[in-house]
């Protein structure tokens, strides 16, 4: 079992990553000091419920907690005020006090959703993480929680940072393979804002990590958590450098959003917002050698390296604009200085863009 902490002062908590730490949940919850006589809220969805739900509230009804359940739709459309209010709804009927907890068993849907009933209900009860997805790994650091509006993504939420994060390695096993390379996309993002050494095990790792071998996930999931825990501690509230975090994300926001939010994964959309960043990185002239690495690593994890042609790019650039701000044609972006080492670029035109992505189409 590994075991790393989260430096936030008095918000400071662990993350537990290994193998059958679900089936000791209980301890782990007393440890932190939710006890029997508290009682608790567990957030899930119905992908994940059929396959975790009985056995998690089975070893929590061993250990003597009373428990409320609320399972949502899977998907981001979970993240909505509705869908909060029906959660909240089950936290009142269920007699949640300010002393209960709410337990998020999903993937990063289910915990900005539980996490941010957690950070209101009676303005605020304790918040445990145990995440189901490779993705979750980011959502795991850093206290954002957050549900969506219609006219933008995350519009409404908080930060609320978890009493604890239990990481099950197990329950990775049963996601769809397609989650899984997407989840790997911002672990790759945390080695090439970070850590070139482990940018470079994570490439010579690929096999292992695809085939979900438990021992590299732990070591991948923890390093990865690691580099955001370490941004975040320098900038809890996005002030400065946690900014680097959006790598990739300008562009791959507005493929997310021209892709009408369905034909591309978070993961998927950014590692070719990462390619676009190496490129633009190798146009200002740093080293070709980002652009060739880059692109080997997300090749290597059969991420997208490329944008299919029937994206538009007028309609990318629009998106792009209606995501950031411009300011005299000109853009902030996070570059690339080296494997492992960004930089944040305030003087990005809209013709640079224009072309990268005409670029990213070759
Ligand atoms: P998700 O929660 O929708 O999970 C992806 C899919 O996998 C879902 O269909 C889910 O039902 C299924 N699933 C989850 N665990 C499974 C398992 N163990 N076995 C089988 N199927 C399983 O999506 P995600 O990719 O985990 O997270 C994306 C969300 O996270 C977005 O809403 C994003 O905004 C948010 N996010 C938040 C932060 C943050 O800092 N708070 C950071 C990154 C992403
Ligand atoms: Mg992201």
């Amino acid at each position: 079992m590994r075991t790393l902490m989260v430096e936030l002062g008095e918000r400071s908590y662990p993350i537990y990553i290994g193998s059958g730490l679900l089936n000791d949940l209980g301890s782990y919850l007393q440890k932190h000091g939710i006890t029997t006589k508290n009682s608790l809220l567990l957030v899930t969805d119905d992908n994940i419920a059929p396959l975790y739900l009985e056995k998690t509230l089975h070893t929590l009804q061993q250990s003597g907690y009373r428990v409320v359940t609320s399972i949502v739709n899977a998907g981001e459309k979970a993240k909505s005020l509705s869908v909060f209010e029906n959660v909240m709804t089950a936290a009142i009927e269920g007699g949640l006090d300010r002393n209960s907890a709410v337990l998020a068993l999903g993937g990063g849907v289910v915990g900005d959703l539980a996490g941010f009933v957690a950070a209101s209900y009676m303005r605020g009860i304790r918040f445990v993480q145990i995440p189901t997805t490779i993705l979750a790994h980011d959502s795991s650091v850093g206290g954002k929680v957050a549900v969506n509006h219609p006219l933008a993504k995350n519009m409404i939420g908080a930060f609320h940072q978890p009493v604890m994060v239990l990481y099950d390695v197990d329950t990775l096993q049963t996601l769809p393979m397609r989650e899984v390379k997407a989840g790997y996309s911002e672990m790759i993002k945390h080695g090439l804002i970070w850590d070139e050494a482990f940018a470079e095990w994570c490439l010579n790792q690929a096999e292992s990590l695809l085939a979900l071998n438990r021992e590299d996930l732990a070591y991948g999931l923890e390093r990865g958590c690691a580099i955001k825990a370490a941004v975040v501690s320098e900038d809890e509230r996005e002030n400065g450098l946690r900014a680097i975090l959006n790598l990739g994300h300008t562009i791959g926001h507005a493929i997310e959003a021209v892709g009408g939010y369905g034909e591309f994964l978070h993961g998927e959309a950014i590692s070719i917002g990462m390619m676009g960043s190496a490129l633009l990185a190798v146009k200002r002239g740093r080293d070709q050698s980002i652009y060739t690495r880059t692109k080997q690593l997300f090749g290597r994890f059969g991420l997208p390296t490329s944008l299919p042609k029937h994206l538009d790019t007028e309609a990318l650039i629009h998106a792009l604009l209606h995501d950031k701000k411009f300011k005299d044609n000109k853009i902030v972006f996070v570059l690339p200085v080296a494997i492992g080492k960004v930089d944040i670029v305030t003087d990005i035109t809209l013709d640079e863009v224009r072309e990268v992505i005409e670029q990213l189409k070759e």
